[in-house]
């Protein structure tokens, strides 16, 4: 990739951007930064952010922009960032959208680079509902598509596993109305700049990682 540039992940609950954004922010050396990971961390912490936001994300609507720019644009001013990051799960409406194209063009960096990772609804749910997490280093595993060696242990570095709350069926139904009232419109937002890549993230993990780095690679073969 580019140098100074950013690379979004878009896409519905459960299609698969943290799995991909990790990846490709790790062989790029670049950091992810995922804003459900920053606001998980701060109710873990709990610090004050951490306390406005456990409720909303409890019943599975989304952060008030001013919140997440807030801690985006903090996030975005450590040196690490100097050069381009990976980001998963954010800008999630047009505001926050808007406001990252600001940021952007005050650090002069060129324009992202938006992947969409389009999974159709019926897989969505076995992925959320099949989801566990590392308490530790935050490895994603799946217990139907991706599991653990050992049942509730992680791989990498032997953490226990948990499933998140907003992983609930109730939860998910709400995420994925937010998803498609407030993030869906993204997709023609970025369309309209021409910085927008689709992907079919239906298939399995390694096929989708071949057709994301195809992408990057600027090999539209596929
Ligand atoms: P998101 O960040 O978009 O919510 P995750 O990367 O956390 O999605 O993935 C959601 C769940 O689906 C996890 O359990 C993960 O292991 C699983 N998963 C991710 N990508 C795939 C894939 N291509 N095929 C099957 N399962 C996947
Ligand atoms: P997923 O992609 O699987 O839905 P995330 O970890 O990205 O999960 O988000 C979990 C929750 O965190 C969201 O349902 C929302 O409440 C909150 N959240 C994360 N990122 C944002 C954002 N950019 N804007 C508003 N809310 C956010």
């Amino acid at each position: 990739m580019s140098l100074k540039r950013a690379l979004i992940f878009l896409g519905p609950p459960g299609a698969g951007k943290g799995t991909q954004a990790k990846q490709i922010a790790k062989n790029c050396g670049i950091p992810h930064l995922s804003t459900g990971d920053m606001f998980r961390d701060a109710i873990s912490r709990g610090t004050e952010l951490g306390k406005q936001v456990k409720p909303i994300m409890g019943r599975g609507e989304l952060v008030p922009d001013d919140l997440v720019m807030k801690m985006v644009e903090e996030r975005l001013s450590r040196p690490d960032c100097a050069q381009g990051f990976v980001f998963d799960g954010f800008p999630r409406t047009l505001g926050q959208a808007a406001q990252l194209d600001r940021i952007l063009e005050e650090r002069g960096f060129s324009k992202p680079l938006v992947i969409d990772l389009a999974v159709s609804e019926d897989k969505l749910m076995r992925r959320l509902t099949g989801r566990w997490t590392c308490s530790l280093g935050g490895e994603i595993y799946n217990v139907y598509d991706a599991p653990p060696k050992r049942p509730g242990i992680c791989d990498v570095d032997g953490g226990k596993l948990v499933q998140r709350l907003d992983d609930r069926p109730e939860v998910v139904k709400e995420r994925l109305a937010a998803y498609e009232r407030q993030t869906k419109p993204l997709t023609d937002y970025y369309r309209e700049k021409g910085v927008l890549e689709t992907i079919d993230a239906g298939a399995g993990v390694g096929e989708v990682n071949r057709a994301l780095r195809q992408v990057l690679n600027g090999d539209k073969r596929s």
